[in-house]
């Protein structure tokens, strides 16, 4: 078929579409490194403002770090630019196994296996390790790679309500029949920065003889004592079957995933993952740059405690402010306006403050839920989160929602 002026109009009456619906997507244009202190232009072409990055997933502020930079460039010199390879066919290098073998130890697993983001370790996991004899039971509200990764697999499909232990236990009951039960969660759940009941998981898992696989994108690097990430945090270090995270967050924020777990499973991804067997794993300058990131969060705490500081300041400083935010204790701390326009006019003013940061509602968020989600960083300065405090706070006012329930700033804008 040509692509006919009639094709044309299919497409261009969906994109209009969604323009009238308001969720059409505009990207904003950075023109410096990925940090606290950006410069945006929005849209392409005007003029370049310096803003304060709220909206980052750079927990750790690792993305432009002079020594992730350095070791990175090293890399490129030593070890070139690009594979031209699959993994199996002559696309290993001695550094994607050293730092498969790095992972391994920060997460206290068995061993794991590089993917080329973690959307490609949660499209190829399921598929290698599952059959139609098994099932897979889901939180609700896991991220959109892995319904992706469940759809490709041939094992019967459940989910349960999110966090919802008795829940779980009556679909742990229900398919006792089964080969294997898989049971799969988030860690940290990205919109909301909520945390999975991981110890209560691990316990029904035991209880009626089921894996748990934990995709901790959201987590690996700052939650637990020591970063681990959300198993650490639940006291289940080791108990996890399948972890799945991605080296584009908190780890430096360039790109690549993992699969990382029981040493069976990860050599059946090696053997049988269509994401690893028929695409380029990460590129050496990456590898060696993410090398350097596991070497400097493995010394030293440091930069997840400064992060836990920089949550707590600012979690404290937007309640006692009077706006509403989920509460919780991660990173992720949406600021609730539950009408979507309201939400989009709040991040406008603040942009206009010289503060970035995006506006969520549906259907990237549940009816009525719409949110400004902001994210901290060890990158952030304490200069930085008063005067974004500040900007929140004034345009809180501005829009007469300080001190307000729920329900009143609902009376006030709809839902
Ligand atoms: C961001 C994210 C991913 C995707 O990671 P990439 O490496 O960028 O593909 C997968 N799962 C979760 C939970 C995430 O938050």
């Amino acid at each position: 078929m040509s692509y006919t002026q009639t094709t044309r109009s299919i497409y261009g009456n969906q994109l209009e579409d969604l323009r009238k619906q308001g969720i059409f997507k505009e990207e904003r244009s950075i023109y410096s490194r990925q940090n606290s202190d950006i410069e945006v232009a929005f849209p392409i072409g005007a003029e370049h403002k310096h803003v304060i990055n709220m909206c980052a997933n750079n927990y750790l502020g690792l993305s432009s770090h002079p020594d992730v930079i350095k070791a990175a460039h090293e890399g490129l010199d030593s070890r070139g630019y690009g594979m031209s390879s699959v993994r199996f066919i002559c696309g290993t290098q001695d550094i994607h196994k050293e730092l498969e073998k790095k992972l391994t130890e920060f997460l206290g697993t068995e061993d794991t296996i590089l993917f080329p983001s973690c959307m490609d370790a949660n499209a190829g996991v399921f598929e290698a390790v599952l059959t139609d004899e098994d099932v897979m039971i889901a939180d609700r509200l896991v991220h959109a790679s892995i319904v992706d990764g469940m759809r490709l697999c041939k094992a019967q499909q459940d989910t349960y309500k999110h966090s919802d232990m008795a829940h779980l236990e009556e679909k742990l009951q229900l398919h006792q029949n089964k080969r294997i039960r898989l049971i799969i969660t988030d860690g940290s759940f990205s919109m909301d920065g909520d945390l999975a009941k991981l110890d209560k998981i691990v316990e029904l898992a035991e209880k009626y003889n089921a894996m748990v696989f934990l995709d901790d994108s959201h987590a690996t690097g700052f939650i637990g004592k020591t970063g681990r990430g959300t198993h650490e945090h639940c006291g289940v270090l080791g108990k996890i079957d399948i972890i799945t995270t991605t080296l584009g967050k908190a780890l430096g924020g360039a790109s690549g995933g993992c699969v990382s777990g029981r040493k069976e499973i990860v050599e059946m991804c090696r053997q049988k993952a269509r994401p690893y067997l028929f695409s380029n794993t990460v590129a050496p300058v990456v590898v060696s740059g993410a090398l350097e990131v596991i070497d400097l969060i493995s010394k030293t705490t440091e930069r997840r405690d400064k992060l836990e500081r920089n949550t707590a300041f600012w979690r404290k400083g937007l309640t006692e402010g009077g706006l509403i935010i989920k509460e919780g204790e991660t990173p992720i701390v949406p600021v609730m306006h539950f009408n979507a326009k309201l939400s989009q006019d709040f991040a406008k003013t603040l942009y206009d403050d010289g503060i970035y940061a995006v506006g969520f509602f549906f259907p990237v968020v549940p009816k009525g839920q719409a949110r400004i989600r902001t994210q901290l960083s060890a990158a952030h300065e304490m200069h930085h989160l008063e005067k974004a405090l500040d900007a929140f706070l004034k345009a809180g006012k501005r829009f007469d929602i300080l001190h307000k329930t729920k329900q009143e700033v609902i009376a006030m804008y709809g839902q």
